[in-house]
């Protein structure tokens, strides 16, 4: 969990590749449905343009299927979900359902003004996943991947405007997701203004207690 640009998606990347689990990105769900032109991504589209989450029920839908896929039964990384109590509580049961609850929440913490520059400069690769950023991380050719050669894209909602509102939403309607787990002693709170490096050394160091 954490804000919009925190660094969930490129965590995440390094998690999957560690550990051979699929990554289930809320948020790359609903971008793939929109390029697909599907009812839901055009639903989705219309929410996410403004800086909003998409409602509950899509949403809870949406994930509930893909955790029911057989590659879920080894385990798998949620990136973006559940982002509201509700969506939190609908997930206690389906997790049951398939006989794999939470173990470890990670929380990434991160200043203000650092999102800020992270989000307006985030580049990303639609068709691998890739995440570049115009300072820090730059492809080596402008504007396209360095690892499968396709144009990079500036997602719509990635703006100084939309960002004021993802993080409003972020506060008010993901904080008592957080306390959920708190509750439930699985948060952990990791310091994302570092170095990616670095902050996945401490996740790391925490997955391999775990195991
Ligand atoms: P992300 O890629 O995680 O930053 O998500 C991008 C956008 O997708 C969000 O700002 C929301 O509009 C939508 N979205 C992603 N995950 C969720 C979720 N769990 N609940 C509602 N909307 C979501």
């Amino acid at each position: 969990m954490g804000a919009a640009g925190s660094g969930k998606g490129t965590m995440a990347a390094r998690i999957i590749a560690d550990y051979d689990i699929p990554h289930i990105s809320s948020g790359n769900m609903f971008r793939a449905a929109i390029n697909a032109q599907t009812e839901l991504g055009k639903i989705a589209q219309t929410y996410m343009d403004r800086g909003h989450l998409v409602p509950d029920e899509l949403t809870i839908a949406m994930v509930k299927e893909r955790l029911s896929q057989k590659d879920c039964q080894k385990g798998y990384l949620l990136d973006g979900f559940p982002r509201t109590l509700k969506q939190a509580e609908a997930f206690e049961d389906i997790a049951r359902e398939i006989g794999r609850p939470v173990e470890a929440v990670f929380n990434l913490t991160v200043h203000l003004e650092d999102l800020k520059q992270r989000v307006t400069g985030r580049r990303i690769c639609e068709t691998c996943g890739a995440i570049y950023n115009t300072v820090g991380s730059a492809p080596k050719v402008h504007g396209i991947c360095d690892r499968c050669g396709s144009p990079l894209v500036h997602r719509s909602d990635d703006t100084v405007e939309q960002l004021g509102n993802r993080l409003h939403e972020h506060m008010v309607l993901t904080q008592p997701v957080l306390d959920f787990y708190r509750e439930k002693a699985l948060v952990h709170n990791v310091d994302a203004s570092r170095k990616p490096e670095l902050v996945y050394s401490d996740i790391y160091s925490i997955l391999r207690l775990l195991r």
